[in-house]
């Protein structure tokens, strides 16, 4: 360590509670050994009651950027200069990037999203997706598919509190985009069918598939899905969902939130680095 950090190392954080548990220190400070880059990745507990304060303290100890996570995401946009147009549309962010003093949010999950996309080798421009939720993950999702080219996006949710929330997501998107984008109730299963035979990706950013809803899939069962449907479940935790095993059994493409999670990394790293994250690299220490 007395070799690693010297006078000269800036700091990169990761500001939420709870955070103890996060990958990303140990993904970051992987790539910057790797690369011979001279920073380290800490986390710092904070939530809302010390939110501004922090950003304060990051900004003028001239900090070059850091991470935001759960339940900073949308509250730390008011402190922010500038915000990009996918945060703007989201209302969150999870990456700020110090230019000297001009402090940018960037929201990159759903950048990694699409790049995970990309890695799979899906082609997503001008094709038609459904992504089932509306909360924090999905509404990113949604808004780079949107910005992105996705020619046409159908979101369901159950009648919750997401539900509103998704409605807004549906306005915005229309105003600011050419996709053509929908919501409809998930207990609506005619019109949830009818939109997935006609899908060439569905995207589940649902809490369905992790602890506890281990044994819960969104959709009703295996007819939903047919051999040329593209799926994501954006769980890793764990690695195959209940919905990927469906998906195996049916025989369509399928893949878990690894990569998401990955690539929203490689995004946040090359906002503060102006470098590649060596993703082959970190694969192989995380996964
Ligand atoms: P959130 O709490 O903001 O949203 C939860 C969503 O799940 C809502 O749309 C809610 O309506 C829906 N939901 C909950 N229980 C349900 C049920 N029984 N049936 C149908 N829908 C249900 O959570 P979030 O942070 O958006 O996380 C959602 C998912 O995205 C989680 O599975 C999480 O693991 C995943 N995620 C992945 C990454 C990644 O990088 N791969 C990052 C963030 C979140």
């Amino acid at each position: 360590m007395t070799e690693r950090v010297t006078g000269h190392t800036e700091l990169i954080g990761l500001i939420a509670y709870p955070i103890r548990h996060s990958m990303s220190p140990t993904m970051h400070n992987e790539a910057f050994k790797k690369l011979g880059l001279d920073y380290v990745y800490v986390c710092f507990e904070v939530d809302n009651s010390t939110l501004e304060d922090t950003v304060k303290g990051l900004r003028a100890m001239k900090v070059r950027g850091w991470n935001v996570s759960m339940p900073n995401k949308g509250p730390i946009t008011q402190y922010l200069d500038k915000l990009s147009p996918a945060s703007q549309i989201v209302g969150a962010c999870n990456t700020v990037v110090n230019d000297n003093g001009v402090l940018t949010g960037t929201i990159t999950d759903g950048i990694g999203a699409m790049q995970a996309l990309k890695e799979e080798g899906v082609e997503y421009v001008g094709k038609k997706m459904v992504v089932i939720g509306a909360g924090g993950a999905a509404t990113a999702i949604q808004v780079q598919a949107a910005l992105d080219g996705v020619k046409e996006l159908t979101i369901f949710n159950r009648a919750d509190e997401f539900y509103a929330h998704g409605e807004e997501t549906v306005k915005k998107l229309r105003e600011r985009t050419d996709c053509i984008v929908n919501i409809y109730p998930l207990e609506d299963h005619a019109k949830l069918k009818a939109e997935l035979d006609s899908a060439d990706i569905y995207i589940d950013s649902t809490s369905c598939g992790m602890k506890p809803l281990e044994d819960v899939v969104a959709i009703p069962d295996k007819s939903y899905l047919r051999p040329d449907l593209i799926v994501m479940d954006t769980v890793y935790a764990p690695r195959q969902t209940k919905l990927m095993r469906w998906c195996d059994e049916v025989g369509c493409k399928n893949f878990n939130g690894l990569g998401m999670m990955l690539y929203q990394g490689a995004a946040a790293f090359k906002l503060w680095t102006g470098k590649e994250m060596p993703v082959d690299f970190i694969k192989d220490v995380l996964f």
